[in-house]
């Protein structure tokens, strides 16, 4: 008797110490592939993460497939990014029956509006950039209490470096001339970055990219640029490029790049996180106003 009891004490050490396999890590759906990120880059090995809307493409027009359905049905916990960004969410969970907690990354943050609509977009701001890093860390503390040590920790070091990376951007933007300062992108996604570090962003089109802009609005905005110029135009990585080539052609004003907007890259890709993703973006925008100036 007393050796098996011996027999099952240790069985039950080894198991225990067994790493935690894949079926019994805590299951994350973020919406998108910049919020996917956060969120690993806070659970690390402890969780598994998977993204509705992936690399490159654009989640203001997404249409959510079955294989989403599934991902969301079998979901512990979802991560939104909320301020009306993913407007097929609230269909897609009610529909899947999931009992997954669901929270925003963005609760706290205060709002950007353009022509009275809120901008979702406030990632592209360092500083909210953090806020989501805590959002993160509080609802993943919440949902698996036992590892709340580790994720707190996880955002504290993350959070560190994204301000590291804050104060770098606003020492190398605040350095561009005054008159360098107005870039234009395929739509409206620069809102908060703009207002951070002191940009002035324009676009052909809103917040959202499921409008095509009218002509007249178009013509508005080439007569202006041709009146007031611009550092440099930027096409997107989610949006096609053809109204910024139309806009380069008929002002002259350069193409300095692309720029990251609402995705990363594919792997391999200069924006494979959120960190490389804000980098590449400032990079771009610095080479090509610091020409233009
Ligand atoms: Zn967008």
């Amino acid at each position: 008797m007393r050796r098996l009891f011996n027999v099952v004490l240790v069985l039950g050490l080894v198991l225990t110490a067994l790493p935690a396999t894949a079926q019994d890590k805590l299951k994350i759906v973020a919406s998108f592939s910049i919020l996917g990120d956060m969120v690993r880059q806070v659970t690390g090995e402890l969780a598994s993460v998977t993204t509705i809307v992936g690399p490159d493409a654009d989640a203001h027009v997404y249409m959510p497939n079955a294989s989403d359905a599934k991902a969301v049905a079998n979901a512990d916990v979802i991560f939104l990014n909320g301020l009306g960004f993913e407007t097929w969410s609230d269909t897609l969970i009610k529909t899947s029956g999931t009992k997954a907690e669901v929270f925003l990354a963005t609760t706290g943050i205060s709002p950007l509006k353009v022509e009275g609509e809120i901008d979702p977009h406030a990632w592209n701001a360092l500083t909210n950039g953090v806020i989501y890093v805590t959002n993160i860390a509080d609802g993943l503390a919440s949902a698996d209490p036992k590892n709340a040590a580790t994720y707190k920790a996880n955002a504290k070091a993350y959070s560190a470096r994204l301000m590291a990376l804050h104060t770098r951007a606003t020492a190398e933007l605040n350095k561009l001339p005054e008159g360098a300062r107005t870039v234009v992108t395929a739509h409206d996604a620069f809102g908060y970055l703009a207002k951070a570090y002191g940009l002035n962003f324009l676009a052909p089109v809103g917040i959202d990219t499921d409008a095509e802009p009218s002509a007249k609005a178009l013509t508005k905005l080439i007569d202006h640029l041709k009146k007031v110029g611009a550092g440099a135009l930027f096409v997107e990585n989610i949006s096609s490029p053809t109204l910024v080539h139309q806009i380069a052609r008929e002002t002259g004003i350069k193409i300095g790049g692309r720029l990251f907007s609402d995705a990363l890259s594919e792997r391999g890709g200069p924006a494979t996180s959120y960190e490389k993703m804000f980098e590449h973006n400032l990079g771009t925008l610095i080479a090509a106003l610091q020409k233009s100036s």
